[in-house]
């Protein structure tokens, strides 16, 4: 490698020649501590990449002799190994004031739930062996009896998500026959989950009856011919119809199922398995009340107000469940042990409903206490002004939140949080887009929303102040 004087080096320009052979640069010595820690494929290949790009730079005269030096050389290699090391899957903090966030990883953990992943994933466990007969067990025995006692059902069954168990349900009771749905609630939940569509993909025949705002229980008699093979329910999580309406709840249709001798299917979503207006939330169906009300099967999301990991949960009557259990798709949707185990733990949480607005993550959100949330507003607020002045202003403003994941869509969640104005009145877009996008740069990435003219950050998700307080050096830094 040239060695030149640095007066020589200094705003001269790099030829390719100059560069060093990739051998050469593994020689370094500084580089020889980054192969003795992630050995000779990893480095030689970033190093090839690195040399590779200098070189098209050399070629284009936009190098320096200075950038060609070991010291600068080592530097971005390491950089580099460092950006191929980093995973594209991120810690972030959600500023959304959305709390049940389907882009930012739906249901937190609770802690429970992640002790029992880091005590059971690293060796073998008993996820399909009895170990008091010590023969093969099954996997659902180790949740159905959990998930039985919590929803008051005769048989329960999992599989990945709650897609996955309407799928699976349709497909095991209506495949190749009639499913009768309102048409008030053909739903399309968020990624290509249309009714209509997942009827078609079960194999079953969809029978629209009613209308969109108006169905009644003769709707459904009437529809009823010996090509049915159940009623269905949707529950509307993700929209309201209101006004001139009319639905038939659960408990008008289970008889009117049951009289013909087919089953009753109610697809929740969500599925809080407590009653969430004793918080003063807004009250949502639970499934124990669904099945109590009639309905056969009832599905419903793990990680939505259940507040455990993707999952799709399945309960009711014990001929209708075996039978789903039996359906030969269940083999491809059965849930792993990741998610077996962190399912188990956070079902076992509702044993304590006590405790649930602590040890559970996502209730904990829910019912933080409004003073608690304008507190840490009027902390934050002064050391996120300082960040992001002179170009921006901040004020602690009431806000409304959301919970999120289809949940109640109409109810908000008043909350509290930060607004940041850009101070210039021309090009506030663009100054709130530059705002908004170091904020996704920072190390733990902050996600807040832009309305208004202005950036808001809703604080009743955070739970990692230190963190952020931690980066808003960087931040002032980004935005100079
Ligand atoms: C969310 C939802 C689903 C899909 O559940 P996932 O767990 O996201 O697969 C299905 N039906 C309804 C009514 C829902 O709200």
């Amino acid at each position: 490698m040239a060695a030149p004087e640095e007066s020589v080096v200094h705003g001269s320009k790099a030829a390719p020649k100059d560069l060093p052979s990739i051998d050469k640069l593994l020689r370094l010595a500084p580089v020889a501590a980054l192969l003795a820690e992630h050995g000779h494929t990893l480095i030689a290949n970033e190093a090839r990449a690195l040399l590779d790009g200098l070189r098209v730079r050399a070629l284009a005269q936009d190098l320096s002799l200075a950038d060609v030096q070991p010291e600068p050389l080592q530097q971005a290699l390491s950089t580099r190994v460092a950006a191929r090391l980093r995973s594209n899957m991120r810690a972030v903090i959600n500023l959304t004031g959305t709390v049940i966030h389907t882009n930012l990883g739906r249901a937190l953990l609770a802690d429970a739930a992640l002790q029992q992943l880091l005590a059971l994933m690293s060796g073998p466990n008993n996820l399909e062996y009895d170990l008091a007969s010590g023969g093969r067990g099954d996997r659902d025995d180790l949740i159905e009896g959990l998930l039985c006692e919590l929803t008051g059902a005769e048989a329960a069954t999992v599989v990945n998500n709650n897609a996955a168990a309407v799928l699976l349900s349709i497909a095991a009771l209506g495949r190749g026959k009639e499913v009768i749905v309102s048409r008030g609630e053909l739903v399309e939940i968020g990624g290509a989950f249309r009714m209509p569509d997942v009827m078609a993909s079960a194999g079953a025949t969809l029978v629209e009856v009613g209308t969109t705002n108006r169905t009644h229980p003769r709707d459904y008699e009437s529809a009823i011919t010996p090509q049915t093979a159940m009623l269905m329910k949707v529950h509307t999580s993700n929209y309201v119809v209101q006004g001139f309406t009319a639905a038939v709840d659960e408990a008008t249709l289970a008889p009117i199922a049951h009289a013909r001798g087919l089953p009753l299917v109610t697809d929740l979503g969500c599925g809080a398995l407590v009653d969430l207006s004793q918080w003063g939330l807004p009250k949502e169906p639970l499934p124990q009340e669904m099945l109590a009300a009639g309905c056969d099967v009832v599905t419903f999301s793990g990680d939505k107000l259940l507040g455990g990991p993707q999952a799709g949960l399945i309960v009711g009557s014990r001929d209708y469940v075996q039978r789903i259990r039996k359906f030969p798709m269940k083999r491809a949707l059965r849930m792993s042990k990741l998610p077996m185990a962190a399912l188990e733990a956070t079902l076992r949480l509702y044993l304590r409903p006590e405790r649930l607005t602590q040890d559970l993550p996502t209730l904990r959100l829910l019912t933080r206490p409004l003073a608690d949330i304008e507190a840490q507003a009027q902390r934050l607020a002064p050391f996120v002004a300082q960040a992001v002045a002179p170009r921006f202003t901040v004020a602690i403003k009431p806000m409304q939140g959301q919970i999120g994941s289809g949940s109640l869509p109409v109810e908000r969640l008043p909350s509290a949080g930060l607004a940041i104005a850009p101070l210039a009145a021309k090009g506030r877009g663009r100054a709130l887009d530059e705002l908004a996008s170091a904020l996704r740069s920072l190390p733990l990435p902050v996600i807040g929303r832009i309305a208004e003219d202005q950036l808001w950050l809703d604080l009743r998700c955070l739970e990692q102040e230190p963190a952020l307080l931690g980066q808003l050096d960087q931040l002032q830094q980004a935005l100079r």
